[in-house]
């Protein structure tokens, strides 16, 4: 029977940077992965907002794989034959210290696992943990491969999917309200032809999101960032509302008619598909968060819940980075006095809440709820799409003031229910 300081289970980001923290703090840890590597079994969309992390991880991000420097933002509004878009572009974004690059999670993830290791963490990949070991209640370890691994603390960073922490009693099984699904492809084009359609220069990259009836009105969205030498194209949906309305489609019928949109297509013309993935999204926000810890255990990123889509911006890569820190710096405190019980480990929750990571969920606590607004997916699109229809219309005959036009849309009852909406919109 072997025994650890620390068994972290899951090399996500969460993690690795559990294990990178532990590792150099000079206690012992291993990391048990399923995958065949570090990386390979990691979906995400791939922009990682480095700014609330850099200072965590002091002296790592020099060498990290970042794939381009985001330096423009997009979003589009999609209605069914027509959208509108806008960019926006800041000096802010073109600084020595770029606040998000893209990434590919397969590089990424493997250059963090090479970090862990040479500061003296395990990783074990092809390892499934299938059970906790208990002694007592309070959780001792894990079973793995058929083996029993004993541990002081297990830190359960097994991702969205997340056994562990149910087993723990730390997490009721989740809800489909509280998720949603993503299917994202890895498109391979030229450095040059990236450059060039998306007007950025060398190593800059573009972020942009997509909303509208590319998920029928339902609550998701698309998302599409430049990588070095590939673009990594996306749609993101509640699972629970596409259970619910057969009329919309599956996933990825809905992937495959967005990807064929004029706004798309010329985008990723004579791309060749490097990658294809899906994968689940906690959604679910501050309601929806695991127990952080209890006896020998604690939860980090996407096992606790830590992912975030404020629409403009999704994110989930920092918070997982950031909670397998405090995850670690817990473990250290509580190994000053020998116990590792819930109430030792608790300071993660402190260290949590002193962070961004519990700040912003705490702000952003009624998002989900207000985001799931139909209208913001559905009708306001086709407005504001058949507004611009009608504004940039020459037709054959006299053209209306343009007072008419936006009357002829923007009517007493629509004001009224933009009104409403706006409301909603201020708890955000
Ligand atoms: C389509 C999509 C787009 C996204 N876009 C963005 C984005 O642009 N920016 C952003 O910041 N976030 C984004 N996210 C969210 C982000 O990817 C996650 O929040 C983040 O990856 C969570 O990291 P993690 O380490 O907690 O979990 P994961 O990266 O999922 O890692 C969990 C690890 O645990 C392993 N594992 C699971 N069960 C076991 C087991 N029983 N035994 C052993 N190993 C196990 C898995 O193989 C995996 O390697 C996106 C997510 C998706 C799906």
């Amino acid at each position: 029977m072997e025994k650890f300081d620390v068994i972290v289970v899951g090399a996500g980001l969460a993690g690795l940077a559990a294990a990178y923290t532990l590792a150099g703090e000079g206690i012992e840890v291993v990391v048990l992965e399923r995958g065949d590597y570090p990386g390979s079994k990691n979906v995400s969309g791939g922009r990682l907002y480095l700014n609330p992390v850099r200072d965590l991880f002091p002296g790592l991000w020099d060498g990290a794989p970042f794939e381009r420097a985001i330096v423009r933002e997009g979003a589009t509004l999609m209605a069914r034959n027509r959208s509108f878009t806008f960019h926006y572009t800041g000096s802010e974004l073109r600084t020595d210290k770029p606040q998000s690059y893209s990434i590919l999670r397969s590089k990424f993830d493997r250059w963090l696992s090479e970090r862990v290791e040479e500061r003296g963490g395990m990783i074990l990949a092809k390892t499934l943990v299938t059970d906790l070991v208990r002694d007592n209640g309070r959780v001792a370890g894990v079973i793995a491969g058929g083996d029993e691994l004993r541990a002081d603390v297990v830190i359960a960073c097994d991702g969205v999917l997340s056994l562990l922490p149910e087993k723990a009693g730390l997490r009721a099984p989740g809800r489909p309200h509280d998720f949603a699904v993503g299917i994202k492809e890895v498109i391979r084009l030229d450095r040059q032809v990236i450059d060039d359609r998306f007007n950025v220069g060398d190593g800059e990259g573009a972020a942009h999101l997509f909303a509208g009836d590319i998920t029928k009105g339902l609550f998701g969205g698309g998302f599409l960032y430049t990588n070095d030498e590939s673009l990594s194209l996306g749609l993101v949906v509640s699972i629970e509302d596409i259970a619910k309305e057969e009329a919309a489609g599956d996933a990825p019928a809905l992937f495959e008619a967005f990807k064929a949109r004029p706004e798309i297509e010329p985008l990723i013309r004579g791309g060749e598909t490097m990658e294809y993935g899906a994968h689940v999204i906690p959604e679910g926000g501050y309601r929806a968060l695991a127990r952080l810890c209890g006896d020998g255990i604690l939860v980090a990123g996407d096992s606790a819940g830590f992912a975030l889509n404020l629409g403009f911006t999704v994110r989930g890569m920092e918070y997982a980075l950031a909670s397998g820190y405090h995850a670690a710096k817990a473990v250290v405190e509580a190994k000053k006095t020998g116990r590792f019980d819930a109430a030792e480990l608790d300071v993660y929750r402190t260290f949590l809440e002193d962070s961004f990571v519990l700040k912003d969920f705490h702000t952003f606590k009624d998002t989900p709820r207000v985001l799931s607004n139909p209208h913001l997916f559905g009708h306001y699109p086709e407005l504001i799409g058949n507004l611009m229809r009608d504004l940039y219309a020459v037709p054959a005959g006299p053209k209306s003031p343009v007072f008419t036009t936006l009357r002829k849309h923007l009517t007493l009852s629509e004001l009224w229910t933009m009104i409403v909406d706006a409301k909603e919109l201020t708890k955000i």
